[in-house]
């Protein structure tokens, strides 16, 4: 099977960086056209304490449970030829993803987790790519240096590796691509990078093969780049599980990818 008939990671308008043709039913019609055997809806959750003058505090807990049985009601209706599963992408705070109720993990059929923050601040990754959200990473950097940035971004990765309430982690390392941290002397040590694979392997959660971190493009990221495929090929040999998540936020996007060797080669042709 076309390892791109299933898309683990796709928003609809609910979020508000979703594009307004992405409702529920859009969704469907669009992947029905493209033959999809499985999606996942993932939407964004943030932590009250995420940053309320960028706006991304955008629902409640209420709110959300509501969303997650609307579309649950939704899908009954429309009755899709496919399997949608409905959830969350959980944003990773500096205590993993505790901050979000039980309940709405219980109502979750996929908890995917992803960060979005740099460790220690309310300043997202990649909100202003280039401008100020790097003046912050400098300002870090400046006080604690890179090395302990990465192994401070690692550090997460390495609690939610372990929360048996997750399903997926999304964009891995996408922060690190887009930010200049890495850098030939700079990698993401080994020995952390184990540890966090092998926990996912243990806990049953798969990595997403996402197709924007390909297009990166600051001189540092290309460098990142020739590492990522590494990173994900000693990820493979760990005998982590792959899926692909193409995170769209609007519904012509699904199932779109841009690196197919490596992606099959990752999660091996069904
Ligand atoms: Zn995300
Ligand atoms: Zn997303």
């Amino acid at each position: 099977m076309d390892i791109y008939k299933e898309d683990l990671h796709i928003h609809t308008n609910f979020s508000p960086c979703g594009h307004p043709s992405a409702t529920l039913e859009n969704i469907i019609a669009e992947s029905v056209k493209k033959g999809m055997k499985k999606i996942a809806i993932t939407e964004h959750y943030y932590s009250p304490e995420s940053n309320e003058g960028d706006g991304w505090v955008y629902t409640t807990p209420q709110k959300i449970l509501n969303h997650l049985k609307e579309l649950k009601e939704k899908q009954a209706e429309l009755k899709p030829p496919f399997v949608i599963l409905i959830g969350i992408e959980a944003d990773v705070r500096k205590n993993g993803i505790d901050y979000i109720p039980e309940e709405i993990l219980d109502s979750c059929e996929i908890v995917m987790a992803c960060l979005h923050h740099i460790p220690g601040t309310k300043i997202r990754w990649n909100h202003r790519y280039g401008e100020e959200e790097h003046g912050i990473v400098k300002q870090v950097v400046k006080e604690n240096g890179k090395a302990k940035l990465i192994e401070d971004t690692l550090k997460l990765y390495l609690k939610i590796s372990k929360n048996r309430r997750i399903n997926q982690i999304g964009h891995p390392f996408k922060e690190l691509a887009m930010s200049t941290l890495t850098n030939k002397e700079n990698l993401i040590p080994e020995d952390l990078l184990i540890s966090f694979y092998d926990n996912l392997k243990e806990n049953n959660i798969s990595l997403e093969l996402n197709p924007s971190i390909w297009g990166i493009a600051t001189p540092e990221s290309k460098f990142f780049i020739r590492n990522y495929i590494d990173y994900l090929k000693l990820a493979k040999e760990r005998g982590v599980n792959f899926y692909f998540g193409s995170d769209s936020h609007r519904p012509d996007t699904i199932g779109q990818n841009s690196r197919k060797e490596i992606d099959e080669l990752l999660i091996g042709r069904k």
